[in-house]
């Protein structure tokens, strides 16, 4: 009884409940003692990893509504069927609890946008964006993304290149991790950016020799771009999203934490959410927003957080916080990345430049300690070594400014650390939210993100062991939008520190290499702990809701080089299927 009004933040819903407890509870609840739940479906015969220390294997489990009757052996979870209990047989094949990302941008690139991931060279670049607009006639611009420097000539981008292929119509498409995008001379023009137009504060228009801008826009000069792109209608920011959560889902997905919100994006979540259409359970961060008075240079992304700002984010927090959609923490960015060189570094790249913090130190502890004593969550983007300090700083302050602890704040991405950071990751208890596919040893980082760095500190870039070795918590995700946010591929990559074609042979500094059942972790119920909910859910418990996925092959035991073999056959989030493979 206490536990159903206790549940409850709102008057409202409060005076419901006492209602219901007044009403209901006493005639019930003999019946209610002496009922066993009703057995929906059980699994049988699989190979499972529970991700739980207490029964880390099992057999078999039992589902009820939408959580997880019952975990264990064959015989156990077969003496809780009913007569009208589905039984499924796994044949032997590998369950895990359901895959959380925690750092990626949902609704995602639109259904209509051109996608450029995986091209190496200009030839392909070029015929890609040729086929789209050919196949795309009545689109007034065209965007989209996932380029990578690798594939343009001396790694140099340029208007001329897309030109050649698309000069009718405005084209701005971003480089793969969406700090820089490139235009095209019409796009250009009707931006109104020409060799006159000064750089913006935080960005960066790129000229040539004769000082005419290339086209390629980095940081906040993409603002110039952006606010003239037309916005996509709601309807098909509904569509886009739904697309992207049935990929997601059968990538195996069932969690996912969103390191952005738009407000005008809300009500297409809000439909999604009373459609019961919501395929994976949200977590969102808002923007962060300084507090008044720090130094408005770098702040001026941002406009200065008011009483009604913050407001406006606890009462999201109030409203939103159930197992599917979530809100409770704010995203903050103190720099850009390495490939761009705008990752905030001690020491400089090589070739110059210790790139753009984005806030001075003191506004940084003060506004984290504001939204620390407000109990949210804090995640601040740092990638660079002076980033990644200065969020560790400002944590430090807040906690003993506030006297707080467990807020769980965390560093995304968190590229380039410096190692004297690394044992305050567990004293501080801030969480180390890294990407696994960012250690893909592609092109780009090989010749571009390890070249800037250097090899001292390209040695220790990406290493996920390093975070796991000094006990510190790290979550996985995927920075989806661009990058790919299947796990498989995820945990291939932080398995082996090799490319999917298996380069370099052994990993590219293959020290930093981890366990399998250690990015398993990371996938799992290292993500629920980082969105608060371990107690309901990221291992196969029971009383945990009944989000799991079924693998083609036990990737524990297998050649690492052949996880990316592996399918995703089934996921399951409540209960509910929300992706089935046709071959189970
Ligand atoms: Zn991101």
């Amino acid at each position: 009884m206490a536990r159903v009004v206790g549940a409850c933040r709102t008057y409202p819903c409060a005076v419901v409940s006492i209602l219901f407890v007044v009403f209901f509870s006493l005639p019930f609840s003999l019946k209610a003692q002496n009922s066993k739940p009703h057995t929906d479906r059980i699994f049988v015969n699989g190979i499972f990893w529970t991700g739980d220390d207490a029964h880390p294997r099992a057999e078999a489990i039992a589902i009820s509504g939408d959580k997880l009757l019952a975990v264990g052996t064959n015989q156990d979870i077969r003496a809780l069927a009913a007569a009208d209990t589905a039984v499924v047989d796994l044949k032997g094949r590998f369950v895990v609890p359901g895959f959380q990302d925690s750092h990626l941008h949902f609704p995602g690139t639109s259904v209509n946008s051109v996608r450029l991931e995986g091209i190496e060279s200009l030839d392909a670049f070029q015929k890609r964006l040729a086929e789209f607009a050919k196949t795309h006639p009545s689109l007034p611009w065209i965007t989209g993304g996932g380029w990578g420097y690798s594939a343009f000539p001396n790694q140099t981008v340029d208007r001329k290149y897309v030109d050649a292929v698309i000069s009718d119509r405005p084209v701005y498409v971003s480089e793969r991790d969406g700090h820089m995008g490139l235009a095209n001379s019409k796009a250009l023009q009707i931006a109104g950016i020409t060799r006159a137009t000064a750089d913006p504060p935080n960005g960066h228009i790129m000229k040539d020799a004769n000082g005419e801008p290339t086209g390629e826009l980095k940081e906040a000069a993409q603002e110039l771009m952006y606010s003239k792109i037309p916005p996509r209608s709601e309807e098909e920011t509904y569509q886009t999203l739904l697309q992207h959560m049935d990929e997601a889902a059968a990538d195996g997905l069932t969690s996912v934490q969103n390191a952005t919100w738009v407000p005008d994006d809300q009500p297409v979540f809000e439909r999604a959410l009373a459609a019961n259409a919501l395929k994976l359970r949200f977590r969102f961060a808002p923007l962060i927003l300084p507090v008044d008075g720090g130094a408005p240079a770098h702040h001026n992304l941002q406009k200065p957080l008011t009483a009604d700002d913050l407001k406006g984010y606890k009462r999201l927090r109030d409203t939103f916080h159930g197992p599917l959609m979530k809100f409770g923490s704010i995203k903050g960015f103190l720099d850009g990345t390495v490939d761009a060189r705008t990752a905030a570094m001690f020491e400089p790249y090589v070739g110059g430049g210790t790139g753009i913090p984005m806030w001075e130190q003191e506004d940084l502890n003060k506004t984290v300690a504001l939204y620390d004593k407000e109990g949210f969550q804090v995640m601040l983007h740092a990638i660079g070594d002076k980033a990644i300090n200065m969020a560790l700083n400002a944590f430090e302050y807040a906690a003993k400014a506030n006297g707080t602890s467990g807020r769980r704040h965390r560093i995304e991405h968190v590229e380039v650390p410096l190692l004297a950071d690394l044992p305050r990751f567990k004293q501080l208890g801030v969480i180390a939210s890294t990407q696994a596919l960012f250690a893909s040893p592609d092109a780009t980082v090989l010749q571009n993100f390890a070249v800037l760095l250097g090899p001292e500190r390209a040695s220790h870039a990406d290493s996920f062991k390093l975070f796991d070795d000094v006990g510190a918590l790290q979550v996985f995700g995927s920075d989806w939008g661009v990058f790919d946010f299947s796990p498989l591929k995820g945990i291939y990559t932080a398995v082996t520190r090799m490319t999917p074609e298996g380069t370099p042979p052994g990993g590219w500094y293959p020290e930093g290499r981890i366990s399998v059942e250690a990015a398993l972790r990371h996938y799992t119920r290292d993500g629920a702990y980082a969105s608060f909910d371990e107690e309901i859910r990221g291992t196969l418990t029971a009383g945990k809701l009944a989000d799991f996925v079924v693998l083609s092959q036990n990737i524990l035991t297998i050649p690492a080089t052949d996880i990316l073999k592996t399918k995703v056959l089934l996921t399951v989030m409540g209960g509910k299927d929300t992706s089935r493979d046709a071959n189970f």
